[in-house]
């Protein structure tokens, strides 16, 4: 077959690609007085990079908490809901039929997530609640300590070594429960085993990189990466905390780490969670950036991988590295719809 290269990124990517950590019911919310938002400023891009599964995670930032948290998570989910409404382009989805039918009719199917629960407080009712509403993938953390247990901190050590608290085991229980797909992103060490050791399906990390690579305990160890392979998991790799070093935040690094997973627990665990944030990143002033390298990190992102219209550059670096066909469609998309076809 004497294919050329850029036929055969189209043809790979024709298939859609599935994403599975995108912050985009909180930019939607920021631009609440704005309209059309989703067609203007992100529809050109999904397209280009053949985008057509989105996890869209309801997140809280700190200045709405405690007071606000469960008003923000519902004002997000209604933008999300009033903008995917103003294009057929888009479909929110809440099992594994409406996800094939909306890639049957070339829509970009979006699945609420979210990331820290604390729009729950700690009432159990609103987790239905927010089911009902859509919500079919859930982080029990961000970075932060809540009413369900710790996140994992941005360095080496020192994140609190005890496991969730009993509310956090009720929503681990009653997600298994409802058919909400748990995600181990974030989580400390220890609660990341508490939820392994609670749990019966297979889990998923949404967003994250290797310890491998970036040793925080905010990433993932080769011993948690074993843990969600055996239980036939999978684990989507992140793009902006690749290396804490700007000069190695390449789109070569960030296939490193696929290939570091899939060397580990075979190509049918890793998947895609890029985690664009740039977008939000430059929107903010400057004092807030410092703020987030003084809690967080610097995020570094990659030049040729910091939102959707790029995911072409990844399958082009997919080829230029080898991987087969089969493999590549499997990261791209086929693992992740295994997990919604299992689980949703
Ligand atoms: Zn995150």
């Amino acid at each position: 077959m004497n294919e050329s290269i850029e036929a055969r990124i189209d043809r790979l990517q024709k298939g859609g690609i599935v994403d599975m950590h995108f912050d985009l019911p909180m930019d939607l919310y920021e631009k609440r007085h704005s309209r059309d938002v989703l067609v203007t400023e992100f529809l050109s891009e999904f397209e280009a990079g053949h985008i057509s599964v989105l996890g869209a995670a309801i997140y809280i930032e700190d200045r709405y908490l405690p007071q606000n948290g469960l008003r923000v998570a519902l004002d997000q989910i209604a933008r999300l809901y009033a903008e995917t409404g103003t294009s057929e382009r888009f479909a929110i989805c809440k099992n594994f039929q409406e996800i094939r039918a909306a890639r049957e009719t070339g829509k970009i199917a979006f699945l609420i997530t979210m990331e820290g629960v604390e729009p729950l407080s700690t009432d159990l009712n609103q987790l239905r609640v927010f089911y009902e509403l859509g919500v079919r993938s859930i982080g029990l953390t961000h970075a932060r300590t809540n009413a369900a247990g710790h996140g994992g901190i941005f360095a080496a050590n020192g994140s609190s070594t005890e496991g969730l608290t009993a509310f956090g085991r009720a929503v681990v229980q009653e997600c298994e429960a409802l058919g909400v797909i748990i995600d181990l992103a974030h989580i400390n060490p220890a609660g990341f085993e508490e939820t392994i050791s609670l749990t019966t399906k297979p889990p998923i990390v949404s967003h994250t990189n290797v310890r491998r690579y970036y040793d925080i305990e905010r990433n993932i160890s080769d011993e948690q990466i074993k843990m969600i392979g055996e239980r036939r998991g999978v684990i989507g790799v992140n793009s902006i905390l690749v290396s804490p070093r700007q000069e190695e935040s390449t789109l070569d690094h960030y296939v490193d780490h696929i290939v570091h997973i899939a060397n580990l627990i075979g190509i049918d665990g890793v998947g895609i969670g890029f985690d664009f944030f740039e977008f939000i990143y430059r929107q903010w002033p400057e004092s807030r950036q410092k703020d987030l390298a003084a809690k967080f990190t610097t995020p570094h992102f990659i030049s040729d991988l910091t939102n959707h219209s790029h995911a072409r550059n990844l399958t082009r670096k997919f080829i230029e590295r080898g991987l087969s066909d089969v493999d590549i469609e499997k990261i791209l998309r086929g693992n992740w719809l295994r997990i919604f076809k299992e689980l949703l």
